[in-house]
């Protein structure tokens, strides 16, 4: 599905974002409530989403997950609240992004229509 603006795309499961901290692609479900702007968004409450930590090389995603000494793949979570454009990651979040306010950041190349 097409992009809505610089920070957003729409999909099937609602709107979606870069995140800095995960370096990938969330999902805003539209379940959240959401203040309708989309230049200086405001959603509540936060967002939790929960996945596996990725290895990356160059801040691209190799494809393999990172691993444990027993081979298993090793939980992450990144939680944030996005107010007025900004992304509030909470202490929990697994990346190192934690504990930090950063501005949403644009689409970046490859996510958004030429
Ligand atoms: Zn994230």
């Amino acid at each position: 599905m097409g992009q809505v603006n610089r920070f957003f795309r729409n999909t099937v499961s609602g709107l979606a974002h870069w995140c800095p901290g995960c370096e990938e692609i969330h999902i805003l479900p539209p379940s959240w409530e959401f203040d309708g702007n989309l230049e200086c968004p405001t959603f509540k409450p936060s967002f939790l989403h929960s996945m596996h930590k990725r290895e990356f090389v160059n801040h691209k995603w190799t494809g393999e997950w990172t691993r444990d000494a027993e081979g298993k793949t090793i939980p992450a979570i990144c939680h944030y609240n996005l107010i007025a454009g900004q992304l509030h990651f909470h202490a929990d979040c697994t990346h190192a992004l934690k504990s930090t306010v950063v501005p949403l950041p644009i689409l970046p190349e490859g996510l958004t229509d030429v």
